[in-house]
């Protein structure tokens, strides 16, 4: 059984580039029917912060990336990594390390003064535990000294690191702390780990990490390491290229379906297909598809893919969603009558918005309660026509049959009747019953509206 894991270190938001790697992780495992964990990076404790933990899992939250099991802290388990530590020095597989700072740099300084490579080479490795003084210690693996060490890696090809360039790595340092290394082995040990997916800035640490799983024998997890995202400019992906935490897109108003699917395109492909559901990305994802060179962020295609998301969702989800956008972005919630007359009113707004910011706009009309405030290009329009025109309409509305054949046929032949054309018309009506000049069609406002409030509208509206 597959099993996969996110393992953040909780130092801010919720990056982009995370974001990635655990939609990643999340679609390998689900499309698998595996497992998919969260495992909290937490050893430095200068820089990990409760709030950082949060924010992660929020974002991860928003994306909808639900994790197996509970989360897990590295920090929680600093003894099991000791024990490990502890283990490898039983075994003859590491050793006591008594060199102290000064003598290491001491060492590193004679190195560069003979142009000998700095690497440490403690004279530890082989002394005789009895001639150990009573002093403090580090206990450092017994890393192999030639020979190639091969990283078989499924994104970027069978990977060779000579083994004179690999130093004695620390374990446990004097404090009895484990280093980060060692914990991520143990952990993705213990938690069952069978595919490593991360970035490739880990690439280097895999062969460090590689020492720890042959020294304890146990299995390599499959390992892909994916390209880092880069700006449009081909440049490593930063501040100035616009928003990094995943939740500012949640927050700029991008559909978490939308997110997901740009996301996982992001350095990964199937065919030619750019919009595909979660269930499609499930089943296709897989390493064959990963590109070997950095994907370029490009909000264009976010908002092309995040419109077409936002189009095919169901009316309810997306209020829903819209409610907690809104939350996010730190804007007043709707009300219940508003919240109930966006989802009425849903069909006709999903078909071209991109974001919710554009469908909000579009929802203007059923938001908004008489006395409606009209902005200057809606004013325009409505000057456009003689406030007679508009009089003479709301009779025979009075009357209408309130379906949308008939209500069309009605306008029709009024703007005959007025030797104009129904276009001329429609740009009043939507100042009238909108206040705005971009709405949904004015058939579509009107029997949402009823026909009591688009009357009472076109009333204001001629004075
Ligand atoms: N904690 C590491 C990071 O946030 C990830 C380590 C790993 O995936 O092995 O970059």
């Amino acid at each position: 059984p597959v099993v996969t894991r996110f393992a953040p270190s909780p130092t801010g938001f919720l990056h982009i580039g995370g974001a990635r790697t655990a939609l990643f992780n999340w679609l390998y495992a689900r499309g698998r029917g595996g497992k998919f964990l969260l495992r909290i990076e937490d050893t430095d404790r200068e820089r990990s912060t409760p709030e950082a933990t949060k924010a992660i899992l929020q974002g991860m939250e928003w994306l909808g990336l639900d994790h197996d099991g509970e989360v897990i802290s590295q920090f929680e388990g600093a003894s099991r990594h000791a024990e490990v530590a502890r283990q490898l020095l039983a075994e003859g597989k590491a050793y006591k390390c008594f060199a102290t700072q000064d003598e290491i740099a001491a060492f590193r300084e004679q190195a560069k003064a003979e142009g000998k490579s700095t690497l440490y080479r403690s004279p530890w490795r082989d002394a005789d535990p009895a001639s150990h003084p009573d002093a403090p210690f580090v206990i450092r693996i017994k890393a192999p000294q030639s020979g190639v060490t091969v990283i078989k890696d499924e994104v970027q090809g069978d990977v060779t690191i000579r083994n004179d360039q690999l130093d004695d790595m620390i374990l446990l340092r004097s404090d009895g702390t484990p280093v980060y290394m060692l914990a991520v082995v143990v952990d993705d040990h213990d938690m069952g780990v069978t595919h490593v997916i991360r970035g490739d800035d880990h690439l280097n640490n895999a062969a460090r990490q590689m020492m720890i799983y042959e020294a304890m024998g146990w299995d390599v997890p499959v390992w892909a390491h994916i390209p880092l995202i880069h700006g449009p400019d081909g440049k490593k992906l930063s501040k100035r290229h616009g928003a990094l935490g995943a939740q500012e897109y949640q927050a700029m108003g991008y559909p978490a379906a939308g997110m997901r699917n740009y996301l996982a395109r992001l350095g990964w492909s199937h065919g030619d297909d750019e919009f595909f559901t979660d269930d499609q990305a499930k089943e296709w994802f897989n390493f064959d598809g990963i590109g070997k060179s950095p994907a370029r962020f490009d909000t264009k295609k976010l908002e092309n893919l995040s419109g077409q998301h936002i189009a095919v969702s169901d009316d309810a989800a997306l209020r829903h969603e819209i409610c907690a956008y809104l939350a996010a972005a730190g804007k007043t919630a709707l009300t219940d009558a508003q919240s109930q007359g966006l989802e009425a009113a849903m069909y006709c707004l999903k078909d071209r918005a991109r974001t919710f910011p554009e469908l909000l706009e579009k929802a203007h009309f059923v938001l908004v309660s008489r006395p409606i405030e009209r902005d200057a290009k809606a004013e325009k329009a409505l000057s456009s026509v003689s406030d007679g025109i508009l009089g003479e309409l709301t009779p025979q509305l009075q009357n209408a049959s309130w379906v949308r054949d008939d209500l069309e046929a009605l306008l029709n032949a009024f703007a005959e009747a007025h030797d104009t054309k129904f276009g001329k018309l429609a740009g009043p009506l939507r100042a009238a019953l909108a206040g705005r000049a971009v709405t949904p069609s004015v058939f579509d406002m009107m029997l949402i509206l009823g026909r009591e409030e688009t009357l009472a509208r076109l009333k204001d509206a001629t004075g």
